[in-house]
């Protein structure tokens, strides 16, 4: 049986009229689950008793389950338990602004960045699409809180899981199910070229954010493998085309390493790589693992290198730090747990 939360309302609508049935029910039941939020189809009272027989006949409406939460100043952090057993977490944060998601795409992921928890464990397969929607309808229910925004910037490698990451967005972007603005959803790569170009011919107003984290191949290959199939120089010629197609702004991930990637030499050369760019840096603060061979920068070398940048007509923020008490990194509190 396919999960309801596998499909776009336009999916739903497509396979009703290919079995006989009204286009119609598709509103309905889109209106049961993702308004009303009854999970019961012999509740769905305004459809007919052979039509429910033929949804309870065809669908499931299973969740994922929640197994812990842990929790810290402004933000939450839920571990699921997948039908099949397997682990993902998500992340819920509380800004001035509202509240965002961190939503993970893999059970684990094959991308083998160096200093990331989650690449320890490798992909074990790709999160289905309601895999992902029912974190997001779970999260609201637990805090009791709607979501106001969305990155998909938890476990695994979203662009190696494109078309069912993609499906995610269509339905939670629909007006019918969560309406959460294309504008306000975030989808983080480490730079999959050939995706990169794909995701561009989209046509959705989506945010994308791309992990950099080092201003030269030299130093990218040693941290994140993904540098040794594309080249910066491929990567930044993509991204140039994306912003030309687009007319968006991208954002670029720079996680500061001690001396790794945190020098004023690497500011500098940052700066020349990206000039004239319709980009933004992203600082973010290491968030340290079990992975000793990282160190977080400390906060006067980030605060040079932020410096470093803006003196050079770089547009540069240091992203907020959530959690540092819980297993806030990306994949820490799943690996923690097996
Ligand atoms: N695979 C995607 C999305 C998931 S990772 C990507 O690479 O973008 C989300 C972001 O968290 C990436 O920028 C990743 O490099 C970063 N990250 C991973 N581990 C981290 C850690 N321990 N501390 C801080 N950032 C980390």
């Amino acid at each position: 049986m396919k999960n309801i939360f596998n499909y776009s309302k336009e999916m739903l609508e497509n396979v009703l009229i290919a079995n006989g049935f009204k286009k119609f029910m598709a509103s309905q039941v889109f209106d049961w689950i993702y308004q009303k939020k009854i999970y019961d189809i012999d509740l769905f009272s305004n459809i007919n008793i052979s039509n429910r027989q033929y949804l309870k006949d065809t669908y499931s409406l299973d969740f994922i389950k929640l197994e812990k939460v842990e929790e810290d100043v402004d933000v939450k952090k839920f571990l699921f338990r997948l039908l099949d057993g397997q682990k993902i977490e998500a992340v819920l944060m509380y800004h001035d602004y509202g509240t965002s998601i961190c939503v993970s795409s893999q059970v684990g992921c094959n991308m083998g960045c160096k200093f990331c928890e989650s690449g320890r464990l490798k992909k074990v397969r790709n999160l289905e699409t309601y895999e992902m929607v029912e974190q997001i309808i779970l999260v609201e229910e637990i805090a009791k809180t709607k979501i106001n925004s969305v990155v998909i910037m938890g476990i695994g490698e979203p662009f190696d899981n494109y078309e069912n990451v993609m499906n995610f967005i269509k339905i939670i972007n629909d007006p019918k199910t969560m309406a959460i603005g294309a504008r306000h959803i975030t989808v983080s790569t480490c730079g999959i070229v050939p995706k990169i170009k794909e995701f561009a011919e989209c046509g959705l107003q989506i945010n994308l954010a791309i992990s950099l984290h080092a201003p030269n191949d030299e130093i990218r290959k040693k941290i994140m493998p993904i540098a040794n199939a594309y080249p910066l120089s491929e990567l930044i010629s993509v991204l140039k085309d994306y912003i030309a197609k687009t007319n968006r702004r991208v954002t670029l991930e720079y996680v500061m390493l001690e001396g790794i990637n945190d020098s004023v030499s690497c500011a500098h050369e940052l700066s020349d790589l990206i000039r004239g760019m319709n980009v933004y840096v992203n600082l973010i603060a290491y968030n340290e693992t079990n992975n000793i061979q990282f160190k977080a920068s400390s906060k006067e070398v980030i605060d040079e290198f932020f410096n470093t940048l803006k003196k050079r007509g770089i547009e540069v923020t240091v992203r907020r730090k959530f959690g540092t008490k819980i297993s806030a990194a990306c994949g820490q509190l799943r690996s923690k747990e097996m």
